[in-house]
């Protein structure tokens, strides 16, 4: 049983993610406004929050961006733009998923259920990760002592999707992660340098699949699990 945070203004969406949570075994508590909802992860860090962007008061982001200088907790943000998801996802904002509204309860349980794994299992992902040794000084890095002879694109790929794994990289963030300033670049060319990347981390540990492809919007590292 988790305990979840529901910052929601709508009444109607609150109570039926309310219904569906605790069906699915949770502790729920809801707060409807940016300020109390800061207040609460602040005080009280729940396992998961879920946090809608247009709130009273203080909006989503602003609850995002401030609760995440005290805490990691894991956060899915609960949005009615598809356009915010870029931003959503970036290191600058750090949200751990994102659903879109109009949502069926359902699939928020199912998401709620995902990040939850991933955030238990990630102690786990960490010890695996031990495996994967960067060098930043040379940009160099090896797994399970293979080296991988990457260029210092797909070592800035890495380096920034290897510190959060299950974390979901847009295109557009790897995009910046690759080329810094270089604007002019078109998004596929992150999937080029992803496929290689890929490639050498499989040809060092075949046995599993490092970086999962999320349709449509990008990627994300996978630990082994174990
Ligand atoms: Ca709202």
């Amino acid at each position: 049983m988790s305990r979840i945070l529901i910052v929601e203004d709508e009444a109607d969406i609150a109570s039926v993610l309310q219904d569906y949570l605790r069906h699915a075994g949770h502790e729920t508590e809801h707060v409807a406004d940016g300020h109390s909802a800061l207040a609460r992860m602040l005080e009280a860090p729940p396992d998961l929050s879920l946090l809608d962007i247009m709130l009273p008061g203080l909006d989503g982001l602003s609850v995002l961006r401030q609760a995440r200088v005290h805490t990691r907790h894991p956060i899915i943000m609960l949005t009615a733009r598809i356009e915010e998801v870029d931003r959503l996802l970036g290191l600058e904002l750090g949200a751990d998923d994102y659903v879109c509204k109009p949502f069926s309860p359902r699939e928020v349980v199912a998401r709620v259920k995902a990040v939850l794994r991933r955030v238990q299992t990630e102690e786990a992902a960490d010890k695996a990760t031990a495996s994967l040794q960067l060098d930043d000084v040379h940009w160099r890095a090896s797994l399970n002592g293979t080296a991988l002879n990457l260029t210092r694109r797909e070592f800035r790929l890495l380096q920034a999707m290897s510190r959060h794994p299950g974390r979901i990289f847009s295109r557009a963030r790897l995009l910046e992660l690759a080329y810094e300033d270089d604007a002019d670049v078109s998004e596929r060319a992150v999937d080029s340098h992803v496929k290689n990347l890929r490639r050498k981390l499989s040809s060092a540990a075949p046995s599993h699949d490092w970086i999962r492809s999320v349709y449509g919007v990008g990627f994300a590292f996978e630990a082994p699990l174990e």
